[in-house]
């Protein structure tokens, strides 16, 4: 990415607090603890910008053992490579909610009655 503020590319982005800096943020955010949250912090060496993205993971579901989780987590990176063109929170909590609507939009309804 190019920093906002001067247009260098010379953009450093980790992720924190509990994971090492190189961690994708996808796996991050699908590695997150209900309530949990995960920094994203970007920082430019040209001029000194920097940003701290907070996001929490009740904004998503998290299945471990679920089939369904590799796509989730597709869509994750899908929308980590949105999130670094926004630089508001609020749009961010947006996106998230957006794939948990997408992921639920994805399964057939094959009725609300079939007792499993
Ligand atoms: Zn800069």
């Amino acid at each position: 990415m190019e920093c906002p503020d001067c247009g260098e590319s010379y953009v450093s982005r980790e992720v924190g607090p509990r994971w090492p800096p190189s961690t994708q943020f996808g796996d991050a955010i699908v590695d997150l603890e209900d309530g949990e949250s995960a920094v994203l912090h970007r920082q430019c060496w040209t001029c000194g910008w920097s940003e701290d993205r907070h996001l929490t993971v009740t904004e998503i579901e998290t299945e471990h053992g679920d089939p369904e989780a590799i796509t989730h987590q597709q869509q994750l990176t899908q929308l980590v490579n949105e999130l670094e063109q926004i630089d508001d929170t609020e749009v961010v909590k947006e996106i998230l909610r957006d794939v948990r609507n997408r992921r639920s939009a994805d399964i057939e309804p094959t009725g609300s009655e079939d007792g499993e």
